[in-house]
């Protein structure tokens, strides 16, 4: 990710580092309440991450949980 897109929330922003540093792609294309996605490019899955999420440890833990069933994909 590049400068700027950093999510606002640091758990989320913590679990988005988490996701790049095990090979998923993560991308910031802000719409509406969207803040982008975690993409698992050898499967096609994508994981939709919200900008203001009410409960951003939830949030967090919900990309944690697609980074663990994405692990072995590539
Ligand atoms: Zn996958």
């Amino acid at each position: 990710m590049g400068i700027g897109d950093r999510h606002q929330k640091k758990d989320v922003e913590a679990a988005l580092k988490r996701a790049e540093a095990a090979g998923l792609k993560v991308t910031h294309d802000k719409n509406r309440h969207r803040w982008g996605w975690v993409i698992c490019c050898p499967c096609n899955e994508l994981h939709r991450v919200h900008c203001t999420p009410q409960n951003p440890g939830n949030e967090a833990k919900k990309i944690d949980g697609f980074i663990k069933d994405h692990r072995g994909c590539a």
